[in-house]
Formats: C-alpha cells, structure tokens, sequence
C-alpha cells in the first residue's frame, strides 16, 4: 500500500527513516478497520491484526507463512479468483471483488476483496490485498431480498388493494389496487391520488383528514366513495399509514377494499328495516282500525243482540210479549201453581172476521185495529197477566192464580171492552172477539196442551155464534178428539177406496128438464161409517189433503159425465165445488184444462162452484184466476151466495156466470118475509148483471113456487132429488 505511506519524512539515517516508517505503517495496519495482508510468492508475509481476526487466529502471526491458497475455501476457487483478478492487476489496477473465503475452522464467509500489486512491472514483488468481513452485510441483504420477495408476494396476491404513496404519488402498487378502480396494470404508477377522488374537495379533504393520524403514527380509516376509471362511483374501506411517521415525506402505505357489495348489503338491510318498520307500523295501524272495527262491531252486535232480544221475545205491531215470551211467563206461572196448589186460566182470543176489516180496509187499519185492541185488553188485566199475541188476530191470556168465575168475568169484561167502538181515520169500527178459556190443572199442565184446549173451547165459542166466550169442555174434547182420528183416518181414505161422488140434479125452472149436476163428495169409512163432507172437508184443507182429493173430485166428475154422454145422455153441466186452498193453487186453471182434455169434455160442461167467502176473502187474486178459467171457457158459480159480504163492485169485476142462493134464504123463503126479500134482490142484482141463478136446499113445491114466481132460473134440492150415486143419477135423468 505504498499511498498510504507519507511521502516525506525528515532526513535522518535512512535505517532510522526506514524503522520509523515501518513503525508507522504497523501503527496504521493495526488502526485500519480492515484486514490488511502481503503476499509474495503465494504465501502471507505479513498481515494485520484484524486479517488475523477475520480469519479466525488470536494473534495474526501465527497466519504469516500461510500459503494464500489456505484463505480459500478450496484449490479450485483459489484458482479461479487469481485468473480473474490478474488481468486488472496487471495493468496496475486495484482489483475488487466480493468472494467466499475460508477461516481457520473451516467456515466460510463473504469477504469484499481488493487487490493490486505493489509493482505491476514486476508481479514477483508481491501483492497486497484489503480484506473486509461483509458476511452480516451479505446475510441483511438477503434477508432484505426475502422481505422484499415476500412483499411482492403479498403485494401480488392481496385480495385488497394497496398502494405505496410519496408525495401523493404512487409510487408502488398491486395488481388488486388498479383493477379495483378499473385500470389497467401498471397505469396508476406515477398518478396523483386526486385521480380517484369524485372532486377536487374530496381529495383536499381527504388529505387533510389523514394529516393528523397519519403524522402520529396511527392509522387512518375511513368508508369513502371514490371514482373509477369509468367515472362510476366505487365504496371502498381505506386504511393508511405513514412508512415512517416522523418523516411524512417517505410516504404512507393505503389499503383499500371494496365494499360495495357489503354497502348494498348493509342498504339492503336498512332498506329491508325500514320497510319492516313501516310494514309493522302499517299493520299496527290496520290491526287498530281493526280493533276499533271489531269494537264498533261488538257494540253494534249487542244492540243487534237487544234488538232481536226484543224481537224474539215482543210482538213488533203491539209490543205485547210474544210466543216465546208467553212460554217463559207460563212456565214460572205453572211452577208457582203446582206448588201453590193454585188454578191458572189461559184465554184464547180471536177477532170475528177480522179478515173482512183487513180486505176491504187495507191492513194498515187492520194493524191500528189490532193496536187499539192490544191497549184495551192490557188495561183490562191484572200487573201479573200477561196478554201476548201469536200472530193475525189472536191473541193468549195467561192468567195466573185464575179459577173458572174469575176468568168468566174477565172474559166478559173484555168482550166489553172490545165493543167500544174504534175510530179509525173517519172509520168507526166495530170489532167482535170469541174467547175460550182453559184452566190449569184441569184441562191441562203444559202450554202446549192448554193452548190446544183453550184454541178448541175458542172454534166452539165462534161456532155457537161468535162474540162469546166458552169453556173447554168434556165435550169439546171429544170433539177434538175425533177430528184427531178423522185426520189420521183421511190420509189413507183415497189410496184405500173409501170416497165416492153422489150427483145431485139441478133442474131448469123453464123447461123442467135435468140440465146440470152437482158432484158432492162422500166418505164411508169401514168402522166410522158415512162421514159428513162438512165434517171432513175443514180437516182435509188443513192438512192438506184437500189438494190430492179436490183433484181426483173433478176428474172422476168430469170422467163421469163423459162415460154418461158416450151413452147417449144428453150433454148437461158438471158442477165441482172447489176449496179456497185449490183456488190459491197457481196451476189451477192449466190443472182444470187438462183434467178437461183427459175427459174429452168441452169446457163449457164444467161449473165451479166456489163459496162467496173463498171469492171476497181476496177479491183481486179471484178476479184474475176467474179471468183465466172464464178464457179457457170454464164457468165459475158463487155458491153460498147471500152468506157472504160481497161488494157489488168485486161481483162486477168476477167473470161469474152463475149465483147459487145459499139454502139458508130457501129454507124460509115461504115464512120470512125478509129472506123472501133478500132472495128477490139477489135474483134481480143477478139478472141486472147478467147472471144466471140457482137455488139449493129447495125442498117443498111452495119454495119452488117461490123462486120461479121471483125470475130464478134454476133449482137443486130435495124436492127433485138426493145426491145419488152415478148409477142411481142416471137412471133419474132417464126417467124425467
Ligand atoms: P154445498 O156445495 O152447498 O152443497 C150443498 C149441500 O146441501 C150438500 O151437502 C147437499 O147434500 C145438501 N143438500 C142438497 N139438497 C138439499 C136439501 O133439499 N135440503 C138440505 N137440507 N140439504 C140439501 P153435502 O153433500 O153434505 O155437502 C156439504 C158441503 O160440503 C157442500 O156444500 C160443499 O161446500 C162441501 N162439499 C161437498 N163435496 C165437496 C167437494 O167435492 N169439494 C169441496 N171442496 N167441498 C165439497
Ligand atoms: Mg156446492
Ligand atoms: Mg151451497
């Protein structure tokens, strides 16, 4: 190292000179930090103390002598690094390299080597070589290589972006980090972060909102929306910090994550919420008005509830307790009578032709009538009788503690009181009640059995001539005893061949001759006997029966008179009497028309007889179904006339064709001066209209002389004949 050497020194003797310069270079070969070695011939000639160090000897003499090669951790390497250093070396040049060489106990080492020879002129001379242990600087830097391989690892195959920031600048950056803004690989190197930022704002306030944490070493984290390539907007976590907070300027490392699928999430639930939240607080409010609904509906029900309470147990027109009502009352009366060994009265009242009032006044006065009544038999009874209606015109009286005198008077006071005359509009109205009384325990211990018997006493108080009152009786027991039977007896009466119909001739009052016959239906029941058709015909209208037997009544007329005229009778009329309950049938009058055709008759032999009753019981249905029997060429007779309340309006209206004088008028026409008188009017009014006229029940030469001297037209009675069986009828025309 002949450069280190001073190149002067004071002249003293050179051996002098030569010591001190030896001394000096010693002193500077042990100070140097380096190892320092001579090499002549290949073996070490001198050395320092650190080269002795570096290669593992205590004290560095004991390595002079070494051959050079024995540094090396082979002949080979030896070798090699002698043939590349000699080139430079020889053009007097230093040589430096960094090479592996070998201590005393084998190992070895990374040393950086530097070579030159002292006189390049004369290799023989030697050379010398610096040497510096670079083995701890060698491994940091391969540990600094592996750090940074495995940064670039992480870096490549992050699953967030992360980017490297000096000076807002981007310095470094993955793969993640661009694509996570859409750009291309390598696109954002260099680029300000204000390319990612929405505005200039955002980024400005971005940066200064970092400062702070940033420069204390903390990280910064914030959810923010920055810009893509594209220009559409990208929800990203960010978090940032400094490489070294104390010096900003090395830049800051930022980490960013896509969040938008987990902000649409997070909306999606808060979307999701706040629907939930209204949905709830909208059925909460529907749940309520429901709530209210049903309160509202709950109190509607309960005056529902009252009101049919009061329906169920009240009569609506009078407000008088009802059926049920009576049930009630009647019940707890009996009980309290049982026990007190008392009588209880039930009255049974129905008004006398109330019907009338209703269809010639309308019910609207019916209605007031029915009122008025109710009052007047509530302020005649005690406060612990009851007076209910049933329905129409009747009416039942519980009497409770009632014996037979105390309900006899009481049924006098209200037949009374129902005489007072009611005035209604310019009405004054009459009315007439029949009443009849059955008593407890007497003629019954229930409602039911005591209503029966009480209804029964009630028919028989109308029978014996209305606006009375009657008791049931042991006879009128009998009496609905044997409808009982009667009704039961009817139902197989048909099937099982017990009817029959007698023919009563009518005969002309002009020509005498036999012009018409009267059907008249007869019952004989094997154990009973002949049973009177105003005896059974009520039972079956009530049943109903009347129907299937009204029915098979005009076909066996009709066949009747069909089979006497194929043998040669001369054509007469066939007269049907006809039940109110047939003649509300809405086919009669196609039933009627067939029952014809079955019987190959003309239209014109039939003749209905229907009672004046029936025909004002409600004149206006009369008039169409006569309208419609009158244009299918049927003839219509009133029988019973005079008996009846007919308004000569209605009879007007009636497509009759014939009066039939009711046998009551016949029956004293020679004696009483006034039927004689109502019989001249009817046969008048009749010819005034148009009708023609027959009188029944005649029974005396005088009654015909009679009716003929008053214009009648016709006669039916026993005078001529009985009602005879088809044989016995035939035989009678024959012979007349
Ligand atoms: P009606 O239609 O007024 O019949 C006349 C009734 O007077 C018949 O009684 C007849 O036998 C009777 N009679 C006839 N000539 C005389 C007489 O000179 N003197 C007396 N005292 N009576 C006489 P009958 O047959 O007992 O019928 C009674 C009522 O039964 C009939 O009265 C009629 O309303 C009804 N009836 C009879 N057959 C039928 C029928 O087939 N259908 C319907 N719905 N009612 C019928
Ligand atoms: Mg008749
Ligand atoms: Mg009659």
């Amino acid at each position: 190292m002949p450069e280190s050497i001073p190149p002067t020194a004071p002249r003293r003797d050179a051996v002098e000179e030569l010591q001190l310069a030896l001394r000096e270079q010693q002193v500077i070969l042990d100070t140097a930090g380096v190892g320092i070695v001579f090499i002549k011939n290949r073996l070490i000639v001198r050395c320092n103390q650190r080269f002795g160090q570096i290669f593992g000897h205590a004290d560095a003499a004991t390595i002079v002598g070494s051959t050079s090669q024995s540094l090396y951790p082979d002949k080979a390497s030896a070798h090699t690094l002698a043939e590349t250093a000699y080139p430079d070396m020889a053009q007097g040049l230093a040589f430096r390299s960094e090479v592996v060489m070998r201590r005393r106990d084998q190992t070895t080492f990374w040393a950086h080597l530097t070579g030159k020879l002292i006189n390049p002129a004369d290799p023989g001379e030697g050379s010398i070589w610096i040497i510096d242990d670079i083995d701890d600087q060698k491994a940091a830097q391969a540990q600094l290589q592996s750090v940074l391989t495995e940064q670039n690892l992480i870096l490549d195959n992050a699953m967030i972006g992360i980017a490297f920031l000096r000076d807002r600048k981007v310095t470094r950056g993955n793969q993640r980090f661009e694509t996570l803004l859409g750009y291309a690989p390598g696109e954002l190197h260099g680029v300000s972060s204000r390319t990612w930022y929405l505005t200039e704002q955002d980024w400005i306030d971005a940066t200064h909102r970092c400062y702070d944490p940033l420069a204390a070493g903390k990280t910064f984290e914030e959810e923010m929306v920055l810009r893509k390539k594209d220009g559409s907007p990208i929800h990203c976590a960010i978090s940032a910090k400094a490489i070294d907070s104390n010096d900003l300027s090395l830049g800051s490392i930022w980490i960013g994550m896509d969040i938008t699928a987990r902000k649409k999430a997070e909306n999606e639930l808060l979307q999701a919420r706040a629907d939930l939240e209204k949905l709830v607080e909208v059925r909460t409010l529907e749940l309520s008005r429901t709530v209210q609904a049903l309160k509202n509906k709950a109190a509607e029900q309960k005056i529902a509830e009252a009101h049919i309470q009061r329906l169920a147990h009240f009569d609506a027109l009078t407000g008088l307790p009802n059926r049920l009502l009576l049930n009630e009352r009647c019940q707890q009366a009996l009980n309290v009578a049982q026990r007190g060994h008392q009588s209880v009265a039930l009255m049974f009242l129905d008004l006398d032709h109330f019907k009338n009032v209703n269809d010639s006044l309308g019910h609207r006065v019916g209605d007031e009538v029915l009122v008025e009544l109710a009052t007047r038999l509530k302020a005649a009874v005690r406060k612990q009788d009851t007076v209910s209606r049933l329905g129409g015109d009747e009416f039942i009286l519980l009497l409770p503690d009632t014996d037979a005198p105390g309900a006899a008077h009481l049924a006098e006071k209200l037949l009374q009181a129902a005489l007072q005359p009611i005035l209604i509009e310019q009405h004054e109205l009459t009315v007439t009640p029949s009443i009849g009384i059955a008593l407890y325990p007497k003629d019954g211990t229930d409602l039911d059995t005591l209503s029966k018997s009480a209804d029964a006493a009630m028919y028989r108080a109308k029978a014996d001539g209305r606006n009375n009152y009657r008791f049931y009786t042991a006879q009128i027991q009998a009496h609905s005893d044997r409808v009982l039977l009667l009704d039961n007896a009817l139902r197989r009466a048909l099937e099982r061949d017990q009817l029959a119909l007698h023919y009563q001739p009518q005969i002309s009052l002009i020509s005498g001759q036999v012009i018409g016959a009267e059907a008249l239906l007869r019952w004989t029941h094997p154990e009973l006997g002949a049973i009177s058709p105003v005896e059974f015909i009520p039972i079956a209208e009530n049943n109903g029966l009347i129907l299937p037997i009204g029915e098979w009544v005009m076909r066996t007329a009709t066949q009747q008179l069909s089979t006497w005229m194929a043998r040669g009778m001369a054509p007469i009329t066939m007269a049907v009497n006809l039940s109110a309950v047939q003649f509300r049938l809405p086919n009669l009058p196609r039933l009627v028309s067939r029952i014809l055709a079955d019987a190959a008759l003309p239209p014109q032999l039939l003749e209905i007889e229907l009672t004046e009753s029936v025909a004002m019981a409600h004149p206006l249905e009369a008039v169409a179904v006569m309208n419609e029997m009158h244009q299918r060429g049927v003839r219509m007779a009133i029988d019973d006339f005079g008996t009846g309340y007919s308004s000569l309006s209605y009879l007007k209206k009636f497509q009759v064709y014939k009066l039939k004088i009711d046998q009551s008028f016949v029956r004293d026409i020679t004696e009483d001066t006034d039927d004689k008188t109502i019989v001249g009017a009817i046969i008048s009014m009749a010819s005034s209209l148009g009708l023609r006229t027959i009188a029944e029940g005649v029974e005396t030469e005088e009654q015909l002389e009679f009716l003929r001297a008053l214009g009648c037209h016709e006669a039916q009675g026993h005078y001529f004949s009985q009602p005879l069986p088809a044989p016995a009828f035939e035989d009678f025309v024959r012979q007349a």
